[in-house]
């Protein structure tokens, strides 16, 4: 069998793209090197719990287009992410809103919280932020970086916030009202069913080869179509030809608890940086589950080795120059696409890469 495209990963880039071109009329082929589809965003059924094998995953958009689009394939649930901040004992509410300020400082109204924080960032003497730790400071002040900030980032990326590029903290929102959605989005939501069930709709009737390590035979799998889609890391794609760029990787400490309920909420941070993860997910809560046990898993992150898997790229200076040579080799490419998180070396969310996958779709079928 010859195909018009061999998508290399069952994630949601590759699954969207395979969706879109087999409506098309085109003949697609979907690999995997795993034994399963839906690449970091799996579900895996645990005591009647959707858990979120690979690390949390909500679905949230401002894009009308994505979120119908994603919609025919899952119904989605109400649930709407409204993490906790753990430190040492201390609980504050996120994103960095009324709440917090309250129980950081005492203070009651948005103008008090407003002179707060714009005491310390006077006092911290910084004007254009050029890193995590100065946008941290500026946005939010010193109080709330040294909590909620300092110790999380320093664990999940495995350096000072002065060496990261501040656009990660930018993710936040801070909030001068009472309000707990993680997510400045219009729609937001988990699948029903969970993510594996939404992706084997997306792939439905599309040929799925599981078990299948696109590099490892490559050879044999480029004469199998017209165009490869590689969605996988794309410094791997070139065999390390400039060196490997720096991903960093999560190991999760999943366990079945005999009790219905852990910790009372979906997401809890460990903002510290003494405790060894950055936080603990109790995944029924994403469903609002009532089964008689709870699955937790506790989230250590790490810096990527060979043979782990990549979650997060990282995008701090010298990573994204390197990438930029790589990407110089991608746009020569005439019958490799490059797309997701891994493919494109972007901390994307999940919306985007769906509208990417529909944008790169519509190019190839529109010209
Ligand atoms: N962050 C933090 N404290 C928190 C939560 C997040 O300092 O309690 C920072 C941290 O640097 C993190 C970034 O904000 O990498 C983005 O957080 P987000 O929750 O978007 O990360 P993800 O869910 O993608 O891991």
């Amino acid at each position: 069998m010859f195909y018009d495209y061999l998508v290399v990963g069952a994630g949601l880039f590759g699954s969207v793209f395979a969706r879109q071109m087999t409506d098309a009329g085109f003949k697609v082929l979907v690999i995997d090197k795993r034994d399963h589809i839906a690449g970091n965003i799996y579900t895996e059924n645990v005591e009647g719990i959707n858990v979120h094998k690979y690390g949390a995953h909500i679905f949230h958009t401002n894009d009308r287009t994505v979120w119908e689009y994603v919609g025919r394939f899952a119904e989605f649930n109400r649930y709407t992410n409204s993490p906790v901040a753990n430190y040492k004992g201390e609980l504050y509410s996120l994103p960095f809103n009324m709440y917090t300020f309250n129980k950081m400082w005492g203070v009651t109204t948005p103008q008090e919280a407003y002179d707060k924080i714009n005491e310390q960032r006077e006092a911290s003497g910084i004007t254009e932020p050029k890193n995590l730790e100065e946008q941290a400071i500026s946005l939010v002040g010193k109080d709330i970086y040294e909590k909620l900030i300092k110790g999380y980032t320093m664990k999940q990326w495995g350096r000072p916030c002065s060496e990261l590029p501040s656009f990660i903290i930018k993710r936040l929102p801070v909030r001068f009202t009472f309000d707990n959605n993680y997510f400045n989005a219009l729609y937001q939501g988990i699948p029903n069913g969970g993510y594996t069930k939404m992706v084997e709709n997306i792939l439905e009737g599309i040929d799925v080869k599981l078990n299948c390590d696109y590099l490892k035979n490559r050879e044999e799998l480029d004469k199998k179509a017209k165009t490869i889609v590689y969605t996988g890391p794309i410094d791997a794609f070139y065999d390390f030809r400039f060196g490997p760029l720096e991903y960093r990787t999560v190991r999760f400490e999943t366990e079945v608890l005999d009790i219905p309920n852990f910790q009372g909420n979906a997401v809890i941070n460990y903002t510290d940086s003494e405790t060894p993860y950055t936080r603990i997910i109790e995944h029924k809560h994403f469903e609002f589950g009532t089964q008689e046990k709870t699955v937790i898993s506790k989230e250590y992150s790490k810096s990527w080795e060979k043979g782990d898997e990549p979650y997060y790229p990282v995008n701090d200076d010298k990573n994204s120059e390197l990438y930029e040579k790589y990407r110089a080799l991608a746009d020569e490419e005439k019958n490799v696409i490059f797309g997701g998180r891994l493919g494109e070396y972007k901390y994307y969310d999940m919306d985007v890469v769906v509208k990417r996958a529909l944008e790169v779709s519509w190019r190839r079928i529109n010209g």
